[in-house]
Formats: C-alpha cells, structure tokens, sequence
C-alpha cells in the first residue's frame, strides 16, 4: 500500500498533508526517514510514526451517530448542514458517508462508514436491514394491522409488510424492512395521520446507544461491525 494511502486512511492527514509531512521528514517507516509519499509500505507489518507518534492503520471507519434534528444525511451541502460537521477533523477526511438516509428532521441511529460494500450490502433492496423507529403520531393510529400488511404510497407503491407496536393510541415502535423515501412520514399520510415524531433506534439490529448523548457520536465495537457486516 502506498505510504499517504496509509496516513490518509488512518484518519491524521489529508493526501496533500501526508505528501508534504513526508517531504519535511516527519513521517518514518521502521525508524528510516520515509523517502517519498508513494513509497509501498505493508500496513499490517510495517511501524509508520508521524512526528515520532506511532501511526495505527485502519481500513475501514465505522461510527454509530446519535443524530439531532436540523442535519441532512448528505457528506456536503452548499445550504444545510450536514451530519459529517458533527464529526471532528480527522474523521472527515476519511471518506465517511451515511449508511442510509435519515430525514432532516428525523433523530437518532445513523452509521457513518468509508465501507462502500458493506454500506452497499445493508441498503440492497434484497437485503431487507431491519430497522427500528419510536414515532409519535397526530391522530389515533386505528387498526395497526391493515398498516402491518402494506400502505399503498402516493406514488402508487405498495410498501412491504412492517411490525407496529404500540405504547399508546399515538406512539410506538414501527419496524421496517426496506427504505423508501420518508417512508414513514408517506405511510401515515396514505392514512391521513400524520408523524410528529421520529426516532431510529436500530439499524441491522445495532441499537442506538442509551449513553450516547443526541449529536455525539463513538466508534462501533468490533460485536456491532459484526452485524453490520452480517446483514
Ligand atoms: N421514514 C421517514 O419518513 N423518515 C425517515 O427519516 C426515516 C424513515
């Protein structure tokens, strides 16, 4: 692998930082000052230092983020904010996106990984990720079943069989195995009701952590990459 790939991936420098701390003869493999930038380095045996601090590589990022309302599940927008601003620094050189869409105004679970394929794998159509929301209504829900088999959306699409569980008449916990756009927001307008309040608490069976405090975020831990990976 190339030596600013490595330093790139590792999150400390940007392509053009690494370049530019290789020049300068910051940056050392095995003790030896690093003679360029795409000089090939084995990542897994190889002991890189940046500024004589040891450089832990990492393929891949995966991170759990406790969304607040007012960001967009975009990486840039020239007008909103966007989940990646809840990040520091570093992380956002790394190339994360979001594994899915949450609404603007939608809270809770959103993974941010660089895993192309495995972000791919979870959101295929095929695959059918289960994913967990606590919603609040308008109006009483009525007969959760005839919900349960399938709402026919404004765009004529019949939306596959969900789970509803209910706490009251106006909130509950709706499980979906497919993400259409504001899919939920849609269901509940198909049966003139409309959502309040929306919240995901699960993602491929990783549950939004209780400790995690609403627009902060933490690495997933080697059991939750696992499910993501799974799925
Ligand atoms: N369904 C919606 O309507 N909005 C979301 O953000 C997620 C699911």
């Amino acid at each position: 692998m190339r030596l600013d790939k490595f330093l790139v991936h590792s999150g400390l420098l940007s392509r053009r930082e690494a370049a530019k701390a290789v020049r300068a003869g910051q940056v050392t493999c095995d003790g030896r000052a690093a003679k360029s930038p795409d000089m090939q380095i084995d990542p897994e045996n190889t002991r890189v230092e940046y500024k004589k601090q040891p450089v832990e590589y990492s393929e891949y990022t995966y991170i759990m983020l406790n969304k607040p309302t007012g960001y967009i599940s975009a990486t840039d927008d020239p007008r909103e904010k966007t989940v990646l601003e809840l990040l520091p620094e570093n992380l956002r050189r790394r190339g994360l996106f979001p594994c899915g869409r949450l609404d603007k105004n939608t809270l809770g679970l959103l993974i941010l990984t660089n895993d192309g394929e495995t972000a791919h794998k979870n959101l295929s159509p095929k695959k059918h990720a289960e994913k967990e929301y606590r919603f609040e209504c308008r109006d009483d829900i009525g007969d959760i079943s005839e919900m349960e088999r399938g709402v026919t959306l404004d765009d004529g699409y019949v939306t596959l069989p969900c789970k509803i569980c209910l706490e009251t008449e106006r909130k509950g916990v709706i499980t979906l195995y497919e993400g259409k756009y504001h899919q939920i927001k849609r269901m509940f307008e198909a049966r003139e009701n409309k959502i309040t309040y929306l919240e995901r608490i699960s993602f491929a069976g990783i549950k939004l952590d209780a400790d995690l405090p609403r627009g902060k975020w933490r690495y997933l831990n080697e059991d939750e990459i696992k499910m993501l990976k799974k799925q």
